[in-house]
């Protein structure tokens, strides 16, 4: 334990301390956990954006019913996990890391260029949801 000064009234203070004794005001731990939080969620926010975009896009272009069912389905998944993300829910992150993961071995068994774009997108979603889940579990 370090003692710092307030950023509001510059007393003397715990740097463990979430908000100040004196003056109540909030100190700049609690702000610097939001910031980090917030980037790493608006990154995974801007993916999951991307991919539902993407999914969107293959329902409507694709040729096999089959195809556009599981584009369309997948958008769904997508667009249920952002909704999560968005709302700070836990069970979004772990929904993002169990189906990233099964569309990365999808991805491996089609191979190809497209394949190994939407494996380098779903380790990025594992990776991001993963910290996403970190950063709630701690707060
Ligand atoms: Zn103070």
């Amino acid at each position: 334990m370090v003692i710092i000064s307030c950023k509001e009234c510059r007393r003397k203070i715990s740097d463990t301390a979430e908000s100040c004794p004196h003056c109540g005001a909030r100190q700049k731990e609690a702000t610097k956990k939001v910031k980090e939080y917030g980037a790493i969620t608006i990154i995974l926010i801007a993916i999951l954006l991307l991919r539902i975009a993407m999914n969107l896009f293959f329902t409507v272009t694709l040729q096999t019913d089959l195809e556009r069912w599981l584009y369309g389905a997948t958008a769904i998944i997508y667009a249920i996990s952002f909704f999560g993300v968005f709302l700070k829910q836990k069970w979004a992150s772990i929904l993002v890391i169990v189906f990233a993961i099964i569309d990365l071995i999808l991805a491996l068994i089609s191979g190809g260029w497209s394949g190994l774009g939407a494996g380098v997108a779903d380790l990025t979603l594992i990776l991001l949801g993963y910290l996403e889940y970190k950063q709630l579990s701690k707060g």
